[in-house]
């Protein structure tokens, strides 16, 4: 399978960020196009291309749109979750710096599709860099009047704010999304009401993540037979693999769904250079980990599934021979611990208790019925926490249990880690 620039069309070249170089390679021939089309006739399009939401879900993007109730004259938003937070997910980030017009464009087309005149970006807050540059696109839009009042002499009218978050992973979670956008803690709401119906400022509200936002474009200038014809049959179009870790050229790497991770390693140089495949993430640390037998698993949301894991956000971290599992397992608790927002008690309790057992059981102080416990608590995180945080917690030490219960137990019979942490050099 090969690459398919689509999104990453423009990064090499100079400038890339710029609205000039946008322009050039064809930019805005979708909104031109979209701008000429009937709202609904979008709305359609997008859910006959298949692209589903890019953030991690997959859920449909031209259903969601669809959910929203039929105009009442009153406003009606469109929210970008730009909060990437997810260890190991790094695409949305890159793609805002190297080239944000693509989001620009696809926050312009999909309000008109909506009938939103106020759009938002909510970005996270420890990039001030990329916040920078979103501001700066959003004032290039405005000047060539791709944004403001009568649009391209449309008649269509967008204000774009972007605003930069705190740094909260939990704010990646599109209802505490909403509440920090409006001001208050973010902290997620009860689901439904979804945002389609009620969401921020309790009007019906799209919440997209930067990659599907940014994929609207070339939907609409291409046609949607021309996305749906890649990728598999029920995971559709293309998107950005992002490899990291233990591999020859990490990086983003756009390729229709359904590519394996094989083939991704063949144009990433492979794994680093005299060492094997040991664990990787199909979609960012909270999914259950793989290992060198799923290098031939279509990543695509259906095959992934069934075998086991989650394509998720298709951050695709390589771990080769000298990552100790536990090491890695007990960094991604630590974070899960320290972000979880404390409003259940599954997800408050239960990752502060399994941070516990696992730096314990690192330490060379694990006890023979701490794999257990550890499952045990698991269990009851799992499906009992009030946002996807908590089972995101639970995925990588479940499967890693399952899949290298052996190690665990080494740490416990010889009191203490059997690996030479600087020989990873990912987790001194
Ligand atoms: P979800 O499946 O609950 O919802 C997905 C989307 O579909 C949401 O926008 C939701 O509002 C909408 N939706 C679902 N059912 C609906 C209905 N009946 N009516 C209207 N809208 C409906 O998933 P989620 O909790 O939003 O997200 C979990 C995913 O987030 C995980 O799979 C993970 O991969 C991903 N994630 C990503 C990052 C990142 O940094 N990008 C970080 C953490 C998690």
């Amino acid at each position: 399978m090969t690459l398919t620039p689509v999104l990453t069309d423009t990064w090499d070249k100079d400038h890339s960020w710029r609205l000039a170089t946008y322009e050039r390679a064809g930019g805005y021939a979708g909104l031109k196009k979209a701008l000429k089309a009937e709202p609904a006739d979008l709305v359609q399009a997008v859910k006959d291309s298949g692209l589903r939401g890019r953030g991690g879900a997959g859920f449909p993007t031209g259903m969601k749109w669809g959910f929203l109730p039929p105009p009442d004259g009153g406003p009606r938003y469109l929210v970008v979750n730009a909060d990437e937070s997810e260890p190991g997910t790094c695409k949305d980030i890159p793609l805002m710096l190297a080239s944000p017009q693509h989001l620009i464009e696809g926050v312009a087309i999909t309000s008109y599709a909506i009938g939103c005149d106020h759009a938002f970006i909510y970005v996270r807050g420890e990039v001030l860099h990329v916040y920078r540059r979103l501001l700066n696109a959003v004032e290039e839009a405005y000047k060539a009047g791709y944004l403001g009042k009568n649009i391209q002499g449309s008649g269509f009218n967008l204000d774009v704010t972007v605003h930069a978050g705190a740094g909260a992973y939990i704010c990646g979670e599109e209802t505490a999304l909403l509440d920090s956008l409006e001001g208050l803690r973010g902290q997620p709401r009860l689901k439904p009401p979804f945002p389609a119906v009620a969401g921020l400022y309790a009007r019906p509200t799209v919440v997209n993540n930067v990659e599907s936002i940014a994929s609207v474009p070339a939907i609409v200038a291409k046609g949607a037979d021309w996305f749906s014809s890649m990728g598999t049959e029920k995971s559709q179009g293309h998107g950005l693999f992002s490899l990291s870790g233990h591999v020859t050229r990490p990086g983003q790497y756009e390729a229709p769904l359904g590519i394996t991770l094989r083939e991704l390693l063949d144009l990433a140089g492979g794994v680093r250079e005299g060492h094997e495949l040991k664990f990787w993430t199909p979609g960012g640390s909270s999914t259950p980990i793989f290992t060198a037998e799923h290098l031939d698993v279509p990543l695509d949301y259906e095959s992934v599934g069934a075998a086991g894991s989650m394509l998720g956000t298709r951050a695709l971290q390589i771990f080769d021979e000298t990552v100790c599992v536990v090491r890695a397992t007990s960094r991604w608790t630590d974070f899960y611990a320290h972000e979880s927002c404390g409003k259940c008690t599954p997800c408050r309790e239960g990752t502060y208790w399994l941070k516990q057992v696992l730096h314990r059981i690192e330490a060379g102080e694990g006890q023979d019925s701490d794999l257990d416990l550890l499952l045990d608590l698991c269990d009851n995180i799992l499906g009992r926490a009030f946002c996807a945080l908590g089972d995101g917690a639970v995925s990588p030490i479940t499967s890693s249990i399952k899949l290298f219960r052996e190690e665990y137990q080494a740490h416990i019979d010889g009191h203490g880690c059997p690996f030479d942490p600087s020989a990873s050099a990912l987790f001194p």
